[in-house]
């Protein structure tokens, strides 16, 4: 039924695991089986195809700055989810730059 794979290795990935990253203002998507591949991902290009989040991810303060440097945030953003079973974890970023350094420190649980 998916048809979801990761955009840095090709794994495919359950509707209820891995990540999925946005910018919602260029409705641009990316995927990744796991967030180690966002770093080397975001080194290369980054690569991302057309697409919305389905759903979007509720909107709550902390969408609003940057997870890594704390920056305001406006919709020129860069969104994460984390799909883990039931449970979608949303961060933000100013810029993919962000994303993979947070991505390369460990991201929520570092
Ligand atoms: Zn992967
Ligand atoms: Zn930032």
């Amino acid at each position: 039924m998916t048809d979801v794979r990761c955009s840095w290795c090709g794994a495919a990935i359950e509707p209820d695991d891995g990540y999925r990253a946005a910018e919602q203002a260029g409705e641009r998507l990316a995927a990744f089986c796991r967030l180690e591949h966002v770093v080397p991902w975001a080194i290369q290009g980054p690569h991302w195809g057309a697409g919305t989040l389905t759903p979007q991810p509720r909107e709550e303060p902390a969408l609003r700055a940057c997870a890594h440097c704390g920056e305001p945030l406006d919709d020129t953003r860069v969104l994460l989810v984390r799909h883990r079973g039931e449970y979608r974890i949303a961060d933000a970023f100013c810029t993919t730059d962000h994303l993979r350094a947070w991505a390369t420190a460990g991201g929520r649980w570092q």
